[in-house]
């Protein structure tokens, strides 16, 4: 149990491969995940039957860790394009057919807990804006690489929300036109260059004409883990991919840095974790990009919340809103 002067939420992060769902005791400057239950999403059963599975894994934690359900709040961390606090979905290829369909108001009907559902790119950055190694600064940008590329933004102390709650679609900025696709058609984009899906796809369509690549030896459909893993032992076609995505980045990574002029840049995500051998190169590459300002220092970082920045970020979230 969380001790008197702590707050305890329950949250939940929604991608597009697992759901996450977790109790959290918050204080002003600490948070600590009690119990968590982790499922997979996939998508195509459709929203109903995700959400019912979701509201049966918060039931299940509310009851271990001993809290009331209705006087409880939960906060929703989302893979979007999603309406910020009631969680209407627009159209993604990542959840085909949950458009239209509102987290909030669906799992506050289900356990009556009181819900706000944001992007989990926002709940990120808000979580390394509070509880992060660079907490408390005004201008800070989260982008994550996994699967897709999103990115949270602070500027001037604020959320960056935008328009229609669309704003961190960093994934999305134009990085050599022409260009392979990400999943919504947008060509040459940093999402369909250098996301562990658009990694995996190149490889997969490249070993075609490079028999010779450690690569060939499995029988399954290649993974970004597998390109990362064949560069680490040397394979000249996984380096040259590897070599590619550092390069398109980078070149993400200077258009950020122009566009905001962040304190700091956090980087997260699964392929950011893989590409640990080539930090170095990756922060050289950015710096022979980025403006003239950022040759002497560059404010990029990696995450020290690890795959747990969005589900922080919803907790704080609906605490504040609470
Ligand atoms: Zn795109």
């Amino acid at each position: 149990m969380a001790n008197p002067t702590e707050q305890i939420v329950l949250a939940a992060d929604i991608g597009g491969t697992s759901i996450r769902a977790a109790a959290l005791a918050l204080s002003d400057s600490t948070v600590s995940i009690l119990d968590s239950i982790k499922f997979e999403t996939r998508p195509e059963r459709g929203f109903q039957s995700a959400m019912n599975e979701l509201a049966l894994n918060i039931s299940s934690i509310a009851k271990r860790v001993e809290v009331d359900l209705k006087t409880t709040p939960l906060g929703v961390a989302s893979a979007g394009p999603i309406s910020i606090y009631d969680g209407v979905y627009d159209l993604s290829p990542n959840l085909p057919n949950w458009e239209g369909f509102g987290v909030s108001q669906y799992l506050q009907n289900k356990i009556r807990s009181p819900t706000v559902t944001a992007h989990d790119g926002a709940m990120a950055v808000l979580a390394e804006s509070r509880v992060g190694n660079h907490k408390d600064k005004l201008n800070m940008i989260y982008l994550t690489v996994s699967t897709g590329i999103g990115a949270g933004i602070i500027a001037n102390g604020k959320l960056v929300v935008g328009h229609n709650s669309g704003a961190g679609e960093a994934g999305h900025i134009i990085i050599n036109r022409g260009g392979r696709s990400c999943e919504n058609g947008c060509k040459g984009c940093l999402e369909g260059l250098s996301s562990g899906s658009a990694i995996a796809d190149i490889a997969q369509k490249k070993i075609a004409y490079n028999r010779n690549s450690t690569l060939n030896e499995g029988d399954q459909r290649i993974t970004a883990a597998d390109v990362v893993a064949a560069a680490r032992r040397h394979d000249p076609l996984a380096s040259e991919i590897i070599s590619d995505v550092l390069d398109n980045l980078s070149s993400g990574l200077a258009s950020l840095l122009a566009l905001f002029d962040p304190e700091v840049l956090i980087l997260g995500g699964g392929v950011i974790d893989g590409l640990a051998p080539w930090w170095t190169e990756l922060l050289q590459k950015t710096k022979g990009t980025a403006l003239p300002r950022y040759r002497d220092y560059l404010p990029i970082f990696q995450t020290s919340l690890g795959g747990n920045a969005p589900l922080i970020g919803a907790a704080i979230f609906v605490n504040d809103y609470a």
